[in-house]
């Protein structure tokens, strides 16, 4: 099947976002979030405020912020809060298509107060787009949030079910089961994948992240997080042991090699990568500037 063209999801994100209640009417709910980003350009079109939500259910060998996952730390906030907050900077957002993302953490742990949020962003005008690895389930929390989703930026770990388990402690089925979601609901997305050496960058592995990546409809591209230990002070923080202890970067030659790969599949690529060829380079936006090590809550951030 065909990708989404770039333009194409540019036009649907500006139209879903389109449909908008007035704020009066939609419900104040609470959340519990790790913290909030004012400016963001790389976590969906445009420029982004970022809400990252407090807990999630996996435990990625990778995760670069481990003080997200506990469900009880954070802080709690109302969806009304911050939409007070995407009033104030409307006139920031609103141009080339931007809004607001909700990270983590995993926001579908949270479904009525990220739905809040993306109503109450809806109202002001501006885009929504939800940064997720899948978690949740379709009646407790996707049918909640997905009718008020612009984008999807899905992070899918690895697509064997073995390694996918070995990475996150989770079933890779509840990560299938969303990609139909989107597939059902025609959300346009992108994929997040995480490059580690000997961990997801064999050619098995990319094999396999081709053939998914080609079988989405909705998919708009794949953006190619190489891992780093940036989050890695954080684990030692928490008195935690980092799993991926004397695990490198990947090299510039298989950053590069990988590019290649997916873009001869036909396939959009988007990568910070410092060498990375720029020449047919889809990004999220015409607007979205490039790096920022921000990148990928759910990844190598
Ligand atoms: S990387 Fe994302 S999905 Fe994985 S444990 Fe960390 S916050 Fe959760």
């Amino acid at each position: 099947m065909r990708v989404a063209s770039i333009e194409a999801t540019e036009t649907a994100v500006q139209s879903r976002g389109g449909l908008a209640l007035d704020s009066s009417s939609i419900p104040r709910v609470e959340g519990r979030i790790h913290s909030t980003e004012s400016f963001s350009t790389v976590d969906g079109p445009g420029v982004r405020f970022i809400v990252f939500t407090q807990g999630c259910g996996m435990r990625c060998l990778f995760c670069s912020n481990p003080d997200t996952q506990s469900m009880t730390d954070g802080k709690l906030v109302s969806s009304k809060d911050i939409a007070a907050k995407l009033a104030r900077m409307e006139p920031y957002l609103q141009p080339n298509g931007g809004g607001v993302t909700c990270s983590g953490g995993e926001p579908l742990l949270q479904p009525d107060f990220v739905a809040g949020v993306f109503q109450e962003a809806h109202a002001l005008g501006l885009s929504t787009c939800l940064d997720t690895t899948g978690q949740g389930s379709k009646h407790k929390s996707w049918d909640h949030v997905l009718p008020h989703t612009d984008m999807v930026l899905f992070c899918i770990k690895h697509l064997d079910p073995m390694q996918y388990e070995h990475i996150t402690g989770l079933h890779q089925s509840g990560s299938l089961a969303f990609a139909a979601e989107l597939k059902e609901r025609r959300i346009p997305f992108w994929l997040r994948y995480v490059l580690i050496p000997n961990l997801t960058d064999r050619v098995g592995d990319i094999e396999m992240l081709i053939a998914f990546a080609k079988a989405q409809p909705t998919l708009v591209g794949i953006e190619l997080l190489p891992y780093h230990q940036l989050g890695k002070n954080k684990w030692d923080a928490l008195g935690w042991p980092y799993p991926l202890e004397g695990v490198e970067p990947p090299s510039h030659e298989c950053v590069l090699d990988v590019m290649h790969k997916l873009k001869d599949a036909g396939l959009h690529v988007l990568c910070d990568h410092k060498d990375a060829p720029t020449s047919g380079v889809a990004r999220y936006s015409a607007i979205s500037s490039s790096s920022n090590n921000n990148a990928g809550a759910h990844a190598a951030a």
